[in-house]
């Protein structure tokens, strides 16, 4: 069976793509060719931002109300693909089964369905003196993504801009865009006014950068590394268009002297090897207080060496591959270069696919590059600190700031948490809030995504004197 898919989404149509060539996806646990894509040019590029650009005017004049209705119906067709998305993700970037479902499927449609709902009932306007304010749709949205979570990224700036009243042409990462064209068929099935939402799969270098460099698009929103997101800002200056970006993280989880060391162990270990640790939030430095030391890394070590690690589809299967072998390349060598005491890391994999063992250093240097570089992979450091103003220290040394944890007692473990330089901290295993605003401090990004905050993003504000 194959999952090619051959044409490109343009101005409410699948359309051949104006080249010829296709690009290859690979299936990471088992290194087949699931299907093609075709690979989108710049001419491509032009095409999408004219039929968004022709699409704006009605769409940006359609009641914020009604725009939610359509995310409405977006919402109810995609949910009913649900299998599908699991499935795909499953293939395609080799996520178990278990978390396709409950994370690659189950929070972009909680995400889409919270867009649906703020936008059917909009905030009414504000005065401020004999000002009237309005917020106005931004225009045309490029918006390009990565392959880690690559529905809930795409979901989580597609459904945002939409209810804003921005058209979007959308370019998916070439690693994984087969379920991208999942949300599409979901999108034609809604009925979205022609020209609304295009797709135009494609490399960063061809596609990512015709649209970040195009005129006539009014705002890129990026999601990837923050390498790319500094190229794109680049090519965004030139014009003064709006750049939103969520981009890596290095987040620490701090286990202060009085917190619950088993479960802030679990839980940390857990979060750095969610998604085989591609996950631009994981917890990837743990800081520990010195009294704790030692208990957490043999509760770390135990807690890694018990991963199973395989077939993405079976079901007691907790690690998957990484998404090529270029990634596993790369996280191969960060073990390497890691100059630090290797305390899990040994367990068998696969021969085929891409896999990495779950991996943990104790005694990492905290200026070292496993402590300051992404990594991205199932690897996990230990750092151990002496009091909360060393632990505020090492955590806040970092170029970026997305993400962290702070386990201890409730007051003290919230004081770090305000210390901590990064757009979200945990505190006590706090969960996930898909309405909460998420972003990154420093290289981690620019702005927020995700409930009002992230629809703000798509927005301009504009004041009417009277
Ligand atoms: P990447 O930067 O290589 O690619 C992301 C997207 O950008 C892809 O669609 C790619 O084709 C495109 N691209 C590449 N070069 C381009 C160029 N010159 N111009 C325009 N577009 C270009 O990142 P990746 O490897 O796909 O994803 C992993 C990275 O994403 C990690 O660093 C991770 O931390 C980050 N990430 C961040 C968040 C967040 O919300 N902060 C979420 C997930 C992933």
């Amino acid at each position: 069976m194959t999952l090619s898919r051959d044409r490109i989404y343009l101005d409410g149509a699948w359309t051949a793509a104006v080249g010829t060539e296709t690009i290859p996806v690979e299936n990471p646990a088992t290194e087949e060719i699931l299907g093609h894509v075709p690979a989108g040019t710049a001419a491509d590029v032009d095409r999408a931002v004219a039929a968004a650009r022709a699409a704006f005017p009605g769409w940006a004049g359609t009641p914020m109300a009604e725009r939610g209705a359509v995310l409405g119906k977006l919402h109810e067709a995609l949910a009913a693909r649900a299998g599908d998305i699991a499935r795909t993700v499953g293939l395609e970037l080799g996520t178990p089964l278990k978390v396709a479902k409950a994370v690659q499927a189950g929070l972009p449609l909680t995400v889409l369905r919270g867009y649906a709902d703020l936008a059917a009932q909009p905030v009414p306007e504000e005065t401020i003196g004999n000002s009237l304010i309005v917020h106005e749709p931004v225009g045309v949205v490029g918006a390009i993504t990565p392959w880690n979570y690559p529905l809930h990224q795409v979901v989580a700036k597609v459904a945002a801009a939409l209810a804003a009243g921005c058209t979007v042409v959308l370019k998916p990462s070439e690693l994984t865009p087969l379920v991208a064209y999942l949300l599409i068929d979901a999108a034609d099935e809604a009925g979205l006014p022609p020209g609304v939402l295009n797709l135009v799969p494609g490399t960063g270098p061809v596609v990512g950068a015709a649209i970040a460099g195009h005129p006539d698009v009014d705002m890129v929103s990026f999601t990837g590394s923050t390498a790319t997101g500094r190229a794109i800002t680049h090519a965004a200056a030139d014009r003064i268009a709006r750049v939103a970006l969520e981009l890596g993280g290095k987040s620490a989880n701090v286990i202060l002297e009085d917190a619950d060391l088993t479960k802030a162990v679990k839980v940390g270990v857990g979060n750095a090897f969610l998604n085989s640790g591609q996950t631009c939030t994981a917890w990837t430095r743990m800081l520990v207080h010195r009294s704790h030391y030692d208990a957490a890394v043999e509760l770390a070590a135990a807690a890694a060496s018990a991963y199973t690690t395989g077939d993405p589809f079976d079901e007691g299967t907790r690690l998957g591959p990484l998404v090529s072998a270029a990634q596993r390349e790369r996280v191969r060598g960060f073990i390497a270069r890691a100059g630090a005491r290797q305390v899990a890391g040994d367990a068998p994999v696969p021969d085929k696919g891409y896999f990495v063992a779950p991996t943990v250093f104790a005694d990492v240097d905290p200026a070292s590059e496993l402590a300051q570089e992404e990594v991205f992979g199932p690897v996990l450091s230990i750092i151990g600190f002496d009091d909360d103003d060393h632990a505020v220290e090492i955590a806040n040394n970092s170029k970026y700031g997305l993400a962290g944890g702070v386990w201890g007692s409730p007051d003290r473990a919230l004081a770090v948490a305000r210390r901590m330089r990064t757009g979200a901290v945990d505190v006590n295993g706090g969960s996930f809030n898909p309405v909460a605003p998420f972003g990154g401090y420093k290289q981690s990004g620019l702005g927020r995504e995700l409930g009002a905050y992230g629809l703000s993003e798509f927005q301009q504000t504009k004041a009417i004197q009277r």
